[in-house]
């Protein structure tokens, strides 16, 4: 492999401490599981930009505190293997007619502190790599962010 390979088990180790202080201030809890064995070649401050989006907006949708899930496992699409991150939480979750329109530039559901850019640059990051971001969510039971990405190849 390539020097620049990396698990993405890392780039979650690395974002975590930057919401650290916004886990800490809502009883957050949060539940790892890494389990992807292969390796991204993805920019990692790309990577890390898509996963402070998500997490930010998990931490968003559980004011009265919840758990983060973030879990790596190895997944093929479409036959291209390739590692899946998930991010989920236990929050207020959404609405089939809100999630239709998340991905859409300047779309927010927040009062405060939206820009509605977050999820568009975050989808659009994602297919410049080659990879994609899928949502599954339940209103009142929380909602299941998932990151797909082209695994590098095994040429070491
Ligand atoms: P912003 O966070 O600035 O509103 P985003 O593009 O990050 O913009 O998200 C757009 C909208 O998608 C949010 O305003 C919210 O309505 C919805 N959303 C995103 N993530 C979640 C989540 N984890 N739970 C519930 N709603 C979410
Ligand atoms: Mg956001």
């Amino acid at each position: 492999g390539f020097t620049e390979d990396y698990a993405p088990a890392d780039v979650i180790s690395d974002t975590l401490p930057l919401v650290q202080h916004l886990l800490k201030k809502t009883m957050i809890t949060v539940e790892r599981e890494d389990r992807a064995l292969r390796l991204i070649r993805m920019s990692r401050t790309e990577l890390q930009q898509v996963l402070v989006n998500l997490i930010v907006n998990a931490i968003h949708a559980m004011p009265r505190g919840g758990c983060l899930g973030l879990r790596t496992v190895d997944a093929a699409h479409g036959g291209v293997d390739g590692v899946e991150i998930e991010v989920s939480d236990t929050g207020a979750g959404m609405t089939p007619d809100v999630m239709g329109r998340i991905f859409a530039s300047f779309f927010t559901t927040k009062s405060r502190e939206g820009t509605g850019l977050g999820l568009s640059i975050s989808q659009m990051l994602m297919s410049q790599h080659g990879g994609k971001i899928t949502v599954r969510s339940e209103p009142g039971e929380g909602t299941t962010f998932k990151v797909w990405l082209p695994a590098t190849e095994d040429d070491f």
